[in-house]
């Protein structure tokens, strides 16, 4: 039938997303798939814990901090010729900033199957470290998943200044090397000195993980004091604080006058 009759006999890569850095943030089907695994590439320190954890003794286990992509990409195709369940761990979501279609596509060139297993992303363990909110009712329905410009050029029109005119909840990666280049595209787009921003470094990860708050007048300062200068999340968002606030706009899906589906309105 087939005009591969090897191809049947190949394993499946899985890219799995091992969550932000706490073992405990894999999702079950990441792990399932990681404690039936026949060999694991796993992207750098973030996730090795996960890696180790759950692995059966006798997994293949390698790091892939000094390959190539192509060299990534050679080692997964290889172990599917010996494993049945081959898995490459990302650290929080493998479809952000993880290379995912540059390593699928000689997977599909070489007819191996591959499945993506989601994972949480450290922009969302970063908001759940500080017990804040990406959205409030009134203040802002969207989120920014976005980096500046380093060695990889942003495509037109996604300049943060850009991106920060609309005042939604910014979550940006990659960049707290590069602060001064966050705060100079804030002041662009018009945000307050006083406009509140978190950085979050190692969010989640058991006894490391550091939160710290400021504005974007301080922020930076804040970060230089803590000597956080990796594995940063930074966010500038106008729901930062809210907490606190004097008063909120409530969710309408709580409200007791708000009619929807499952719950008629009690006033
Ligand atoms: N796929 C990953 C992102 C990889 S890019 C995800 O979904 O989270 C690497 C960047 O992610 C880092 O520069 C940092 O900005 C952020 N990051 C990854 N893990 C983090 C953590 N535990 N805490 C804070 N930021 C983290």
């Amino acid at each position: 039938m087939t005009s591969n009759p090897g191809a049947a006999s190949l394993g499946k890569v899985w890219f799995v997303g091992a969550g932000p850095g706490d073992p405990e943030l894999i999702t079950v089907k990441g792990q399932k798939l990681l404690s039936q695994a026949g060999a694991v590439l796993f992207a750098g320190s973030l996730v090795d814990r996960a890696a180790t954890l759950y692995a059966p003794a006798g997994c293949e286990i390698r790091d892939s901090k000094d390959m190539t992509l192509e060299e990534m990409t050679a080692w997964l195709i290889e172990q599917t010729s010996k494993h049945a369940t081959v898995v490459r761990l990302q650290t929080g979501d493998p479809g952000l900033y993880g290379a995912l279609i540059e390593m699928a596509r000689p997977l599909t060139a070489a007819g191996i199957e591959w499945a993506v297993v989601p994972g949480v992303s450290s922009a969302m363990a970063s908001m759940a470290a500080a017990g804040e909110s990406m959205t409030l009712p009134e203040v802002t329905q969207s989120v920014i998943f976005t980096r500046v410009e380093g060695r990889t050029p942003m495509p037109e029109g996604e300049d943060l200044a850009s991106l920060a005119a609309h005042r939604t909840t910014l979550c940006i990666f990659l960049s707290i090397t590069l602060m001064y280049k966050v705060e100079a595209a804030l002041r662009a787009a018009g945000w307050p000195e006083d406009a509140p921003m978190l950085v979050v470094h190692k969010a989640s990860w058991p006894g490391e993980e550091k939160i710290l708050r400021g504005t974007l007048a301080d922020i930076k300062q804040r970060c230089r004091e803590a000597g956080v200068a990796s594995q940063a999340m930074i966010v500038a968002s106008p729901t930062l604080g809210a907490l606190h606030w004097e008063s909120l706009v409530r969710s309408k899906l709580y409200d007791p006058t708000f009619t929807h589906r499952f719950r008629k309105a009690s006033a």
